[in-house]
């Protein structure tokens, strides 16, 4: 949704006539200006309009609730990194005008982080013997997180014609680092990062400045999976699936097809919901997705019209079934990239 403002101001010389004052501003320094008016970081618990008896799918937003009612500085930290987000994104723009081409003047400021992205990925497993993870799930997890990330979606040839100069090439790389297995007797584990806590009965996070802790067990609840956003704690840091969800797997049925991990990890990477968790006006902070007030569900026919406009209903960050949903957005990429760039939340994994 078209919702970003964004303004260059010029700050103003002063200057005594004769003083050389070296914090002086010089006339070509520029400080873009954002505005963060629409921000939001709380969301109501309940918030799709689509009349189905679904629950949340995904529990992110709920488990975003949770940590910012028990650390009120989380939300002063997400403020600053969706600020240094827009103003990255704002920059891009910018430099492609005036001031960033060559003999345009100034210098260019920072944008979204360019070039190929790898993360490595530590799998932390809770077993239960009801529901196994093999290896052959953690393969294809990966290979499905591989496509999704590098525009390799065999659905995507199904994107219809209005979203196609969007679709994006992410062009992010996962790559196991090391799989954790530990033996449990807990069925139901939950949203409040226990399964992350090995006083807890689960499994510590692997140095989560520059690994990407994926967490495999049952969560119960009809919850498919959820993440932490960046800005959050540390040891907390890192994505959540339920264990029938992760890779090809048909005990999921039509979530069994790794895609509850794409959508996970898009929020690990700083995206919020495609409907933005809210009515029409509430937005998911990226320009080139359409408006909408609502999670969409199974596999909707195009086109499917909120607010006005056509839903993007094949967006990862939907709620759609596994084999419905095949892309990212342009905008959506620039959002993830600059959490990778100098003071992005995720900055560590580039350095
Ligand atoms: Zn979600």
């Amino acid at each position: 949704m078209k919702r970003i403002f964004l303004s260059v101001a010029c700050l103003a010389l002063v200057l005594g006539s004769c003083q050389n004052n070296a914090n002086e501003i010089k006339p070509d320094q520029e400080e873009i200006a954002v505005d963060m008016s629409d921000f939001y970081v709380y969301t109501a618990e309940e918030t799709t309009k689509s009349g189905h008896i679904h629950g949340p799918q995904c529990g992110s937003m709920k488990v975003l609730n949770r940590q910012l009612k028990e650390n009120p500085s989380l939300e002063n930290r997400m403020f600053n990194v969706e600020k240094h987000t827009r103003k990255l994104i704002a920059a891009k723009s910018t430099n492609a005008t005036s001031k960033g081409k060559p003999g345009g003047g100034g210098t260019p400021a920072p944008t979204p982080y360019q070039g190929s992205i790898t993360i490595p990925v530590i799998i932390n497993i809770l077993e239960d013997a009801n529901h196994p993870v093999t290896q052959a799930h953690i393969n294809s997890q990966i290979a499905i997180l591989n496509e999704d990330y590098n525009d390799m979606n065999p659905g995507t040839g199904g994107v219809p014609n209005e979203f196609n100069n969007a679709v994006a090439d992410v062009d992010i790389t996962f790559v196991v680092a090391a799989i954790n297995r530990k033996a449990s007797t807990k069925t139901s584990w939950g949203t409040n990062d226990a399964m992350k806590h090995s006083n807890l009965g689960g499994i510590d996070a692997t140095d989560p400045a520059n690994n990407l802790n994926f967490w495999i067990c049952e969560i119960g609840g009809g919850i498919l999976g959820y993440a932490q956003f960046p800005g959050g704690e540390l040891d907390t840091d890192g994505v959540v699936i339920g264990s029938d969800y992760f890779g090809e797997n048909p005990a999921g049925g039509q979530y069994g097809h790794g895609r509850t991990a794409t959508h996970e990890v898009g929020h690990w990477l700083n995206l919020r919901h495609i409907w933005g968790d809210g009515g029409c006006r509430q937005d998911d902070f990226v320009a080139d997705t359409p408006s909408s007030d609502r999670a969409n569900y199974g596999c909707p026919s195009y086109p499917t019209v909120h607010c006005k406009t056509n839903d993007m209903t094949m967006n990862y960050m939907d709620y759609v079934d596994d084999n419905c949903m095949y892309m990212f957005t342009n905008g959506q990429n620039d959002r993830m990239r600059a959490i990778f760039s100098t003071g992005g939340a995720r900055e560590s994994f580039v350095n």
